[in-house]
């Protein structure tokens, strides 16, 4: 049977390329295993994740895109698209809204997936700023933007009218109320992790950090590896 959080049809917005696995990797592969159509949206560039003295910013550009092709196909993503704005230098601006606006009216998502903007700490740690712009970025987009015909005509030449996303699913929440268990399809997680292969210092040590990470006891008492997200509807 199929469960009933599964979407056919799903974009991703995050802000860093290995955003998307870390953030709902394992959401990500239930829905591909189910058939469906999902497609990537990674708003910066990710020049800035290395502390490697040789690495330059546009070497590591090239590096992380390829990394996160790499990760997309070991889930079962079928498109990436990378904006290109800075790392470290991602803002809630009219101008990436709009090309934000024009990858949804294109691609027409079922459901959205995002980083919780209100997330400003996170278990002690501070939440990086990009993840938090790429989630206003992506609710401004979704509500009132997308759907809401007086928002950029100029688009309606080219076809993309307006589309009214349903279901969004904030991860990287303090305020999660739902779960999604992901102990089939963890260690799809953790490999298509390990395709960040730039940005994970001890691979060895993930399977287990993450495991700790996604550790839960469900509503019958059984032991669970889980993601957890906030739910919002649109409609
Ligand atoms: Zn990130």
């Amino acid at each position: 049977m199929t469960p009933p959080f599964i979407h056919q049809k799903a974009m991703v917005i995050m802000a860093h390329p290995d955003d998307p696995e870390f953030f709902c990797g394992g959401l990500v592969a239930q829905w591909a295993k189910h058939g469906a159509d999902i497609s990537y949206l990674i708003l910066t560039n990710g020049n800035k994740g290395s502390a490697d003295p040789a690495m330059t910013p546009e070497k590591l550009k090239n590096i992380r895109r390829t990394e996160q092709r790499a990760a997309a196909a070991v889930l079962g993503v079928k498109t990436v698209t990378f904006f290109n704005e800075d790392d470290g230098e991602l803002t809630p601006t009219l101008r990436v809204r709009t090309d934000v606006v024009r990858e949804l009216r294109r691609f027409r998502p079922d459901a959205v997936i995002a980083p919780d903007p209100t997330t400003y700490f996170w278990h002690g740690r501070i939440n990086h700023p990009d993840h938090r712009a790429a989630g206003e970025i992506a609710v401004n987009a979704l509500f009132p933007a997308v759907g809401n015909r007086m928002y950029h005509p100029e688009f309606l030449a080219d076809g993309l009218t307006p589309h009214t996303v349903a279901h969004i699913f904030l991860a990287g929440t303090l305020q999660a109320d739902f779960y999604v268990d992901i102990s089939d399809v963890f260690d799809q997680k953790v490999q298509a992790i390990l395709s960040h292969a730039s940005q994970i210092p001890q691979p060895e040590a993930l399977s287990d950090r993450l495991r700790e990470w996604h550790r839960a006891v469900d509503e019958y008492g059984r032991d669970v590896l889980r993601e957890s997200y906030r739910r919002l509807y649109i409609g």
